[in-house]
């Protein structure tokens, strides 16, 4: 619910300028309470085992595959399940987007607007550890909380980085298969849900949003290969920032076409009579509107560039070469992991002692191997699993450059904690389940008591890795990163 008297009187105008006999409806769902969202994360727990194991109420979101209602009362942030990455907590509207992106398993995908990490998350989810993931946020410190995000999901495949979105437009032409531009913007849909949006609007901050809205589409449109996906979204009202920019950047790229969105027959059409200029295809544009639906405001997107397709597109014929082709991969995989494409002698001897370590040392089993593609790569004393098909990386900020293995510290190794959330049950041997009580203590920080043998043991609650402990002396000795720890209450 919010203050209707705090609503900006210049953006109530508009909005009843625009709406006209629906404004009533509209400006009434200002006085209902705003919806909350959570987000089950498929490569950590199936459907059937998720509202199993979910300790509060929940009710599926009809356009999201994996998204639910939870009630205000829930607290589904301060639950040890939040923490190992069993869900992500999002307006359930926002998940629209991703929906409309469609992204499969084995693409390269580019989220170029992409912090806290809602919809990396997302795309992530439904790329099941296969392909190509760039999750790209201009903003070095939101920057950074995405890239907490991508390790709390337990992504392998996600390369995190920092960068003007025409840096990347230069370095990778034509060189994704979708591109998701979640552009910043005015923020009206979110009204309800954060006040500090609410004051800081004005009809100039909407101008200036639709300028930057147009400047980046320009770059991500040269980012996507012919025949792939861009998605534009936004979480705001205004024509301007909508129907306004998809409509000029039409005209400015004849390559690209406006397609219907996946599931759109939910959401309100794009409305052509509230912009200038007459742009065909213009209400295969979606707006999600809160008096319409369960969840806030949001506006989608999906844009074609001409050329060949070569995804689902091109028929499920070809879409189930490429599933066979990524099988082969798998099954053709060495069994240790190979040094980085350009690697020296000093490398190949890495790998032989990383592949030893996660063996004997963790136990980590031919399974997670299989699932997990990619090369090795050191950087300084960290090292990583760079995801197949990433090209160089020279000249751009990266905050992750694939998943953390581990830190060779003098003459061993620590496993890293990325790991350890990219860690099912059956992918390691060393592992020992905890009560909630003791994942309370040790996400606090805290050692528990223990029989293991000396040695790197996974701690699991209910399936989900928590971190690494290191035995010793009866004591397992806590390793959850420091910046990560919390209080959590016992339920
Ligand atoms: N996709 C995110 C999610 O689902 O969690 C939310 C993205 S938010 C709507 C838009 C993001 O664009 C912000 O994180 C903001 O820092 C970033 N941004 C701001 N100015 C930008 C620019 N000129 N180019 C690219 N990104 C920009």
């Amino acid at each position: 619910m919010c203050d209707k008297n705090r609503l900006p009187e210049a953006y109530l105008a508009r909005m009843e300028l625009l709406l006209g006999s629906e404004y009533g409806a509209f400006f009434k769902s200002y006085g209902e309470r705003r919806q909350y969202g959570l987000r089950r994360n498929p490569l950590k727990i199936t459907e059937e085992a998720f509202v199993k194991v979910m300790p509060f109420p929940l009710q599926k979101i009809s356009w999201a595959r994996e998204g639910y209602y939870y009630d205000a009362v829930s607290r589904p942030g301060s639950h040890v399940l939040h923490e190992a990455g069993a869900y992500y907590i999002q307006e359930p509207s926002a998940m629209a987007a991703v929906e409309a992106l469609a992204p499969g398993p084995g693409e390269r995908i580019l989220d170029l607007c992409a912090a806290p990490g809602g919809k990396t998350t997302q795309i992530a989810g439904r790329m099941q550890g296969e392909g190509l993931l760039v999750a790209n946020e201009v903003i070095g410190e939101r920057a950074q909380i995405l890239s907490r995000n991508v390790e709390r999901m337990g992504i392998a495949n996600c390369v995190v980085c920092s960068e003007k979105p025409e840096r990347l437009a230069a370095l990778f032409p034509a060189f994704f298969d979708r591109v998701l531009v979640d552009a910043p913007c005015s923020g009206e849909g979110m009204f309800r849900k954060e006040e500090a949006v609410r004051r800081e609007w004005s009809e100039e901050a909407v101008r200036l949003c639709a300028k930057r809205q147009a400047a980046i589409l320009r770059e991500a449109a040269k980012l996507v290969r012919p025949g792939g996906v861009l998605v534009y979204s936004t979480c705001t009202f205004s024509p301007e920032e909508n129907e306004g920019t998809i409509s000029a950047f039409l005209r400015e790229h004849e390559t690209y076409t406006i397609e219907e969105i996946p599931c759109g027959a939910l959401f309100s059409p794009g409305r052509a009579d509230w912009i200038k200029e007459e742009t065909p295809g213009i209400e295969r544009c979606g707006r999600l509107w809160p008096h319409l639906l369960q969840g806030e405001g949001h506006f989608v997107a999906r844009l074609r560039r001409r050329g060949e397709a070569k995804t689902e597109e091109a028929g499920s014929g070809e879409r189930e070469a490429g599933a066979e082709k990524r099988v082969e991969r798998r099954q053709g995989r060495e069994k240790s992991f190979r040094k980085e494409r350009h690697g020296t002698i000093e490398e190949a001897e890495l790998c032989k002692l990383v592949n030893a370590f996660m063996t004997e040392e963790l136990g980590i089993g031919e399974g997670w191997r299989q699932k997990h593609a990619g090369s090795l790569l050191r950087f300084k004393e960290q090292i990583y699993l760079m995801p197949d098909e990433m090209p160089p990386l020279a000249g751009i900020r990266i905050l992750r450059p694939g998943l953390h293995l581990m830190t060779e510290k003098k003459s061993r190794f620590e496993p890293a904690h990325a790991l350890a959330l990219s860690l099912g049950p059956d992918d390691i041997g060393k592992r020992r389940a905890v009560s909630y009580a003791e994942a309370v203590a040790w996400l606090r920080g805290e050692s528990l008591p223990c029989q293991e043998e000396k040695g790197w043991t996974a701690l699991f609650y209910e399936g989900f890795c928590l971190g690494f402990g290191k035995a010793s002396g009866g004591q397992m000795k806590n390793h959850y990163p420091k910046g990560l720890r919390k209080s959590l209450e016992n339920p």
